[in-house]
């Protein structure tokens, strides 16, 4: 009976919690109150849509100003230069939740100087697959990881009084087919992986805003999907903040409105005042529904005031914060024979090279993209830091799409260089071409004197052909980027086919071909609204570096290649290539093949192929996009002021289709818009670990120059605490990871499952007890028939790594029957 009535207890108290959520400030809960008892129906509906592309309407009469928002996650870019602080999952690879907190400050910081109230940040997607083209935005793989990250730069910014906006809910984990492809996935992938990140979010990080992201989820649009946004979000989780679309994310005002919507970003185009309206007057929508929306908007609006404050907006502090983030978060991923660090002494001669040596890419394309007043290259930071004694040769000439094109050989029919080129002022290349002239290839690249300077700026399309006649036998590899369709024909076979209204996207073919015998040329091109853009290149048939730059590389003491993608190859609304950008894996191999003193510094948000020249080379360091200071951060690991720390937040895969997404990334069916999520549970190392495939470097690992030892593992159901020693000769920081493994479960489960860590930097022979703690959800699961939590008593083994395939210590404990309530 005593038990029962507990039960009943705790459910009455669960249920009252559900409908009245909690609120910090009742004088400030009344004031809300009162405002919008205040507001005249006019001025309720205004207040759900945006305006001029960032802001969000107040009520000035009352008291409550207007929104001024702006995008993170890598700086407050939105008006004009700022600091730019490393990628997110640079972050995340740092694995330190204080350095999360401190960037989250110091972006807090910027937005004050510039009156931004809400900060379109963070993004915690998870990482499925390397092409994503915004994993750089985001936080790794594992929830856990990226929810403590998370947590961490929202207590940041919202300690400086501006709010913190956690995106994209949900499961928008490709920018291929964002705008209308629903990802479908079962309740419990979805309650243990994809939502977690965003429970700690608003259970702990008490964040003010959410964002739904762009695509479906189960056939629903995020931002109608009321069991997502309004039952667990809302009634479950008690979110008491905005809830707003991604921009142009709503498609049907009624639907959002009742699906759980505040606000539509950037106007209200769908849920506009005559919908809104009509939703009353047919009785679909009532107002106690557009009241609890003002009610969330004035709410956090009086809660974060967020004047404008006169700070420095380019300041030592915020430059010594991207400098940390950027060097905590470089993975050090091969060091074979010791070759890093590099010594001043033995190293004289350093030769840099590649696309993303100079001038300094920090940060990938899209929305995040951030540009600062300073920016740090890696060729200047490796110089800078090197001192005046080391040489540091740059060879600028790399391979890069532009100048492989200058360097080739285009004839028109007339035998004159360049190509024949037509201009039609339509998108499908009929009737009579608007304009016929010869153009030199770079003339492709749109811009001053092209027809979109001259023609109409939209709805055009082109056509250029000619011969490309080479200079020995090979295969050739032709690419395009172009923004919007392009298709290319070589020999009238067709080689590159990407004919459809998209961002700035890579494709491309390889093409055998003979010397000297000229080869068809067909390329074809459309323009449908927008920016206009085309690159044409090949690439193949010669030595990437001429004998110049090749006798440079051969006597150097060491050889950097700073090799990866850019904001134009890598960015929101497309996704890359797994392989390096073109012409770069050859690049490696030739450097490679001279000196076997060879480092590759990779740019990217992710893997990429490594496949092609791993083994070739000495050493690898994963930079992400690094920020403003990457430079600095990457010299002072090279020469070893400082020493590797970073750990991998994704497995990294050997091939492609290692990866457990592998088959389920894209629509199985062509043409279907549905992503199914089939791997479910089993995503990275969750997904390695259950088909014992292993990845090329797994989740969690990343060198150093030093060694940890670990020892002393005590264990309980609330948490672990063990001893890491540093038995190196170098200072230096270790990440351990506690992974919970249960081999109990009614249900499988995954292998191991991250569920806390700790990040420790001890002076050579230092060492220090570790403390991490644990709660009931550590070792629950979802279990769907009971739509809940369940952990199921009994024996669970702690497991303690320094990486998620290199285990340390391991113990058993007792876990005793309870309730896995609470947070992750
Ligand atoms: C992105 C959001 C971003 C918004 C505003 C959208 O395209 O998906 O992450 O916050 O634009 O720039």
């Amino acid at each position: 009976m005593g038990g029962e009535w507990r039960g009943m207890k705790r459910s009455l108290l669960l249920a009252l919690l559900l409908v009245s959520p909690v609120f910090a400030d009742p004088a400030l809960e009344g004031r809300v109150r009162g405002i919008v008892a205040q507001m005249t129906v006019a001025e309720k509906f205004r207040m759900l849509g945006g305006h001029d592309d960032f802001w969000s309407y107040g009520v000035a009469r009352l008291g409550v100003p207007d929104l001024k928002m702006s995008d993170g996650p890598m700086g407050v870019h939105d008006y004009g230069l700022v600091t730019a602080y490393p990628a997110p999952i640079a972050l995340a690879a740092s694995w330190n939740v204080e350095l999360a907190r401190r960037v989250g400050d110091s972006l807090g910081q910027d937005a004050r100087a510039l009156g931004v109230g809400v900060l379109l940040a963070p993004g915690m997607n998870l990482y499925r697959a390397p092409m994503n083209g915004r994993n750089f935005e985001y936080l790794g793989e594992d929830p856990f990881l990226a929810g403590r990250l998370a947590v961490g730069l929202i207590q940041g910014i919202q300690g400086r009084g501006v709010m913190a906006t956690a995106k994209h809910f949900i499961a928008n984990n490709s920018e291929y087919g964002r705008m209308d492809h629903s990802s479908d996935l079962d309740e419990r992938t979805m309650r243990e992986l994809y939502l977690p990140a965003f429970e700690m979010c608003v259970k702990e990080g008490h964040v003010a805003a959410v964002m739904d992201a762009y695509n479906l989820v189960n056939g629903v649009y995020a931002t109608e999907h009321a069991a997502l946004n309004v039952d667990i979000l809302q009634k479950e989780w008690l979110f008491d903040g905005i809830l707003m679309s991604d921009w142009g994310a709503t498609h049907d005002g009624l639907a959002a409105a009742r699906g759980g919507l505040d606000l539509e970003m950037p106007s209200a185009q769908f849920m506009s005042p005559a919908v809104l309206q009509a939703g009353l007057n047919s009785g679909k929508l009532d107002m106690a529904t557009i009241d609890d929306k003002v009610t969330r908007i004035v709410r956090k609006t009086l809660e974060f005031p967020a004047p404008p404050q006169a700070l420095p907006l380019y300041s030592q502090l915020g430059r010594q914060v991207a400098l940390e983030a950027a060097r905590d978060g470089m993975v050090l991923l091969k060091n074979h024979g010791g070759l890093l660090p590099l010594q001043r002494a033995r190293h004289r001669r350093v030769v840099v090279l590649g696309p993303d040596a100079h001038p300094a890419v920090p940060s990938g394309g899209g929305s995040a993209q951030t540009e600062s007043f300073v920016k740090v290259s890696l060729l200047e930071g490796i110089s800078n830091v090197a001192g005046a004694s080391v040489q540091v040769l740059s060879p600028r000439e790399t391979v890069d799409v532009d100048r492989v094109v200058e360097g080739s050989r285009f004839r028109t029919a007339a035998g004159a260089p360049g190509l024949d080129a037509e201009y039609w002022s339509n998108e499908s290349l009929s009737g009579e071409p608007a304009l016929k002239r010869v153009e030199s290839i770079s003339a492709l690249r749109f811009g001053e004197g092209s027809y979109a300077a001259t023609g109409p700026a939209d709805h055009f399309s082109a056509r250029w052909t000619g011969t490309f006649t080479p200079e020995q036998d090979d295969d050739y590899r032709f690419y395009t980027s172009a923004d919007d369709g392009v298709r290319l024909w070589v020999n009238d076979q067709p080689v590159v086919e990407n004919w459809k209204p998209q961002s700035d996207t890579l494709s491309s073919g390889v093409v055998r071909l003979e010397a000297g015998k000229p080869a068809r040329i067909r390329l074809e091109y459309f323009e449908n609204v927008g920016g206009a853009s085309l690159r044409f290149g090949v690439a193949g048939g010669q030595n990437a570096l001429s004998e110049w730059t090749r006798e440079q590389v051969r006597t150097a003491d060491a050889v950097v290649i700073c090799a990866g993608f850019s904001p134009s190859s890598e960015s929101e609304g497309l996704d890359r290539s797994f392989g390096l950008p073109p012409g770069q894996d050859a690049l490696i191999r030739e450097v490679a093949e001279l000196n076997p003193r060879t480092v590759v510094a990779v740019t990217a948000g992710g893997n990429v192929d490594m496949e092609p020249w791993i083994d070739r080379v000495a050493a690898v360091v994963h930079c992400w996009y690094p920020g403003q200071e990457g430079g600095t951060a990457f010299g002072q690991l090279l020469w070893g002021d400082r020493t590797p720390s970073g750990k991998l937040p994704a497995s990294f895969e050997r091939r492609w289709k290692d990866n457990p997404t592998h088959d389920h990334y894209y629509p199985a069916v062509e043409g279907s818009k549905k992503v199914s999520y089939d791997e479910g549970l089993f995503l990275g190392y969750r997904g390695y670990d259950q088909s014992k495939i292993k990845p090329r470097f797994p989740f969690g690992f990343g060198l150093s120059y030093t060694r940890f030892e670990y020892s002393g593992l005590k264990a309980t159901a609330t948490g672990a605490t063990f001893r890491i020693r540093n038995v190196g000769k170098r200072r230096g920081a270790e990440v351990a990871q506690l992974y919970v493994s249960d081999g109990h479960s009614a249900l499988p489960r995954p292998v191991k499952e991250l569920k806390g860590f700790a990040r420790v930097e001890l002076a050579p022979g230092e060492s220090r007890e570790v403390r991490v703690p644990l709660n009931l959800r550590s070792f629950s699961y979802w279990d769907p028939a009971r739509h809940g939590w369940r952990m199921d008593p009994g024996q669970f083994t702690l497991l303690v790594g320094s990486s998620s395939a290199d285990i340390r210590l391991r113990s058993v404990v007792e876990v005793a029957a309870g309730s896995p309530q609470g947070s992750p």
